[in-house]
């Protein structure tokens, strides 16, 4: 959790603006499944300067590489992918040129320990505004154009489930529920440990 000072200079006095990390929903959250409208409002907009610091702070907190609007109940055709040392605020997120497909693993905070192997351009060429209203035209390529186009995919209300094969999909299941078991194994003998040491 971390507060920043807002002056506001018209009332003369100090506000603290909080800004905290938002919550993720699971799988089965009604917006996953939901086109996000085209952002239309202009810029400067705070409000969406806000939802983009707590993006970014939710996607560092629960260590992932990207995050949009609609995972945490939000209803703006905004995402954020990146690592700590580099991040990409995207609104109106657009593909506009695309190279050859590859699979490769890729996971989602809406679906803990659920990896699926999904078929994605190599590289992308995209286009987006950011939250202070600059467009921007880059060329991404690797893991940061499979993030990117997951998170593209979250926009429009597909979930990277629909993208792979129903076997293949069933066991990656099974071994996400063998993950998520070990996790909290590990949580409850971690605070057995804490009670009883
Ligand atoms: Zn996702």
């Amino acid at each position: 959790m971390s507060e920043k000072l807002i002056i506001d200079t018209t009332a003369g006095i100090q506000q603290i603006e909080k800004i905290d990390p938002l919550r993720v929903f699971g799988e089965d959250y009604h917006m996953l499944g939901q086109k996000m409208p085209e952002y239309t409002g202009g810029f400067p907009a705070p409000a969406l300067v806000t939802l983009a610091k707590r993006l970014k702070m939710t996607m560092k907190l629960y260590a992932g590489l990207g995050l949009s609007a609609n995972q945490c109940g939000v209803a703006e055709r905004i995402f954020v992918i990146g690592t700590d040392e580099f991040q990409l605020v995207c609104i109106n997120p657009k593909v506009i040129d695309e190279g050859p497909y590859v699979k490769d693993k890729e996971g989602c905070l809406s679906f803990p320990g659920l990896f699926l192997n999904v078929d994605r351009p190599s590289w992308i060429e995209v286009e987006f505004t950011d939250e202070n209203g600059n467009i921007n035209q880059v060329k991404l390529h690797g893991l940061s154009a499979r993030c990117f186009l997951h998170e593209l995919d979250h926009l429009n209300g597909i979930r990277y489930t629909n993208l792979v094969k129903p076997l293949a999909l069933k066991m990656a299941r099974q071994k996400a529920n063998k993950i998520v078991k070990k996790i909290v194994r590990n949580n409850k003998k971690q605070k057995d440990n804490a009670i009883y040491s």
